[in-house]
């Protein structure tokens, strides 16, 4: 017998598994909109032309190495990912007191952050949206940090329970850390407006609060890198403390290379300086030091300004094709009459909609119309295109009649 006869089948990952039903499904119409990745209106994985561009570069640049980086990363990537999501002319990066690392993409940085907390600092509670990305409570708890909820989304309007939250995070304790979504909130496509972000910015020093912020759709969302990153600008700006976990996964369409940055805003130099060092021995037995690649391509595009603009214009795309996916979703169900209000498509911003479809109905779909998503509803707006969208409304009407 095996000495793991004993082990369990563990359950399926409910976002990757989502890919597994997909899979095994032979039928020709099916439509995967479990997980957050972009195609084309062609349904296919794209690969930036500035990505493309900037590899060639690297392949063609003889001076290049395989060597280890440190165990912080490639140091451009950092300067350039901190100037990415702080601002070019942050106050925080001149007065050299934000430490930031390369990590494996925001995954990674989430997991080498949380650590770093539950090692290095008082208090080990993290507050996290109710609902959430599936992976962050799995993060946390496993890097020693005890997970609560702060309620964040009103099933009813189907937008942000603003009364909730306030409540939520005034009765946290002192310091308790505070994990929010930069843009964009995964599952839920509801952000705060600015108005709201400053609220929550007001209560949260008051009490103390450490905010970690998950950023793993800048520029996705809206097009713009900068209107994307002003919740963390507004925090950073009053001279706080914050975390930022970066992800080149979706805005760069770098997913499989793994690429991401976590930054550590500190209110003096020196300070920094210390807490990179623990972040050394955070990172060091986790995995030595991260992958060249693909950092090497961002530091690439991100320090050349004609490639940067291009990358912005490829981004802005990306998130325009996305937008007119929610417009032609709401016109085809608005077109086959389906009961209830449908305004939340258009209204949401980001990868996803929350459509608000419940488990039966997703079942549903999957078993009658081959539309596979997650079990709370929730689709990919990157995985439809012009050819899908009729048959989801299709599908979406006879699920909910
Ligand atoms: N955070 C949120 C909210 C996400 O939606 C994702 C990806 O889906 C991530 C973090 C991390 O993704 P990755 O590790 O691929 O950068």
């Amino acid at each position: 017998a095996s000495v793991f006869s004993a082990i369990a089948q563990a359950p399926e990952d409910s976002i990757l598994g989502v890919t597994v039903a997909f899979n095994k499904d032979p039928s020709p119409v099916k439509v995967n909109l479990g997980v957050g990745a972009y195609r084309t209106e062609e349904g296919k994985p794209l690969v930036l032309n500035v990505v493309r561009k900037a590899e060639q570069l690297l392949v063609n640049d003889p001076s290049r190495v395989k060597e280890y980086l440190p165990i912080t990363g490639l140091a451009d990537f950092n300067n350039l990912s901190a100037r990415l999501i702080f601002g070019a002319g942050s106050l925080a990066i001149q007065e050299n007191r934000v430490a930031t690392v390369q990590c494996l993409s925001g995954t990674g940085s989430l997991r080498v952050g949380s650590e770093f907390l539950a090692r290095n600092y008082h208090e080990k509670v993290i507050y996290i949206p109710q609902p959430t990305w599936g992976n962050h409570p799995k993060v946390f708890t496993i890097s020693g940090l005890v997970v609560k909820y702060y309620r964040y989304y009103d099933p009813g309007t189907r937008g942000l329970n603003f009364h909730g939250l306030l409540e939520d995070l005034s009765s946290a304790p002192q310091g308790a850390i505070v994990l929010l979504h930069a843009c964009a909130h995964n599952p839920t496509g509801v952000d705060p407006t600015l108005e709201q972000w400053e609220q929550i910015r007001q209560l949260m020093r008051s009490k103390g609060l450490l905010p970690f912020f998950d950023s793993a759709y800048q520029g996705f969302a809206s097009g713009s890198l900068d209107a994307d990153a002003q919740s963390v600008r507004l925090f950073v700006a009053d001279g706080g403390e914050c975390l930022a976990a970066q992800s080149y996964a979706k805005n760069m369409g770098l997913y499989g290379e793994r690429v991401g940055a976590l930054s550590i805003v500190c209110k003096s130099s020196d300070v920094a300086v210390r807490v990179e060092s623990q972040l050394k021995l955070v990172i060091r037995p986790m995995y030595s030091n991260p992958p060249i690649h693909g950092a090497s391509i961002v530091a690439t595009i991100l320090k050349n300004s004609e490639m940067y603009h291009e990358w912005t214009i490829e981004l802005k795309a990306m998130a325009d094709r996305i937008i007119s996916m929610r417009k032609q979703l709401f016109d085809a169900l608005l077109q086959r009459g389906t009961p209830g209000d449908w305004s939340h498509i258009i209204k949401q911003i980001g990868m996803f909609t929350f459509t608000g479809l419940n488990s039966d109905q997703v079942t549903f779909m999957a078993k009658e119309f081959h539309i596979y998503m997650t079990a709370d509803g929730r689709i990919s707006m990157a995985g439809l295109s012009s050819r899908t969208i009729p048959h989801l409304a299709d599908a979406i009407h006879a699920a909910v009649t």
